[in-house]
């Protein structure tokens, strides 16, 4: 039997490369040998973007069709949207029972994002509360591996932690999902922190060759090389990280050589980077091309996925239900 994996993404509108090397293309991959439940985070937008829900329906379309002119199909794995299944809330509602308030707020990236966002807007319940609805997302489908990013493996202990205390406080439901990290898990932002729709900084993966040349000509690099003929310092530049994730001729090694011997100008090697993007996304960009007179196909995609996880979810909840004694006279 195949090992099942679920992964989800917020319907933040149009995906970028962060996306994309982060785990969109591993997403693909695992589709070919896993069973994939792969959904649509509508209720996570929710935890930063709860004051203007106008767009989470567009934004819906535009990543499904995303996911697909990236190679996702729905005959290889299960594509749904997580307001579908009713029975993430119940869960979530037990697990937030049996976690310490102090067990949240110690999660690296609560504290980073509440540096780096809007302290008043994501001071609330449900952004503290993010990973127990991350948990109810995994443990709803019963899953065994999940595709993440190093940024969210706090996050996956903190539902293996859940698995643990709900199996030995009622008895053994739930497995302890394992982290599938993908290769290229930190694509750099354009202005060389981590690439996001939050901080303004993604190169889309629907961009033109042009725009994308524009944005990667942007990007920080190396501070100490102001002129052509200063020595590069290629471990301190965000260009040079990036091409870790585009590997072609000349290869990194040669790259980085060059930059140290001042070889080669940064505009050269910047446009250099930006042709080897735009070559990645160019089959991206005609299956999409082709997608956007197809919109209908979303809302299909997404009824038929709910349809294979609703079940699945059922019978966990009613496990769950019965073991806590929860509906018992
Ligand atoms: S030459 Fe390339 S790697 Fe070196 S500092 Fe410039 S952009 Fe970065």
């Amino acid at each position: 039997m195949k090992n099942r994996v679920v992964s989800g993404y917020r319907p933040s509108g149009r995906l970028h490369l962060g996306h994309y090397h982060g785990n969109l293309k591993n997403m693909v991959a695992l589709q070919e040998t896993r069973e994939c439940f792969f959904f649509v985070a509508d209720w996570h937008a929710l935890t930063t973007d709860y004051r203007d829900t106008s767009r989470l329906g567009e934004y819906t379309t535009e990543m499904v069709l995303d996911w697909l002119a990236a190679g996702l199909d729905p005959e290889k794995c299960t594509i749904y949207r997580q307001s579908d299944i009713r029975d993430i809330p119940e869960l979530v509602l037990y697990f937030g029972m049996i976690l310490s308030l102090g067990e949240l707020e110690r999660c690296p990236t609560y504290k980073e994002q509440l540096r780096e966002l809007d302290a008043r807007v994501v001071n609330t319940y449900g952004f503290l509360g993010y990973p127990v609805l991350m948990a109810a997302d995994i443990l709803v489908v019963q899953a065994e591996h999940v595709p993440v990013g190093e940024d969210q493996l706090p996050h996956l202990e903190l539902t293996r932690e859940i698995a643990r205390r709900f199996n030995s406080l009622y008895g053994s439901l739930f497995p302890e999902p394992q982290p599938i990290l993908s290769e290229a898990t930190k694509i750099p932002g354009t202005d060389g922190r981590k690439m996001s729709k939050s901080y303004g900084n993604w190169i889309g993966l629907e961009e033109e060759p042009e725009e994308i040349r524009a944005k990667v000509r942007k990007m920080i690099t190396d501070p100490a090389r102001k002129r052509r003929a200063d020595l590069g310092h290629p471990e301190v530049c965000s260009v040079f990280q990036m091409y870790r994730a585009y590997p072609g001729d000349p290869d990194l090694e040669v790259l980085a050589r060059m930059c140290r011997a001042a070889e080669i100008g940064c505009t050269d090697c910047k446009d250099e980077l930006a042709a080897r993007v735009a070559a990645e996304l160019a089959l991206f960009r005609e299956r999409r091309a082709g997608l956007a007179e197809k919109r209908e196909i979303v809302d299909e995609i997404l009824t038929e996925g709910a349809k294979r996880v609703s079940p699945i979810a059922d019978q966990t909840l009613a496990e769950a239900r019965r073991m806590m004694r929860i509906g018992e006279l």
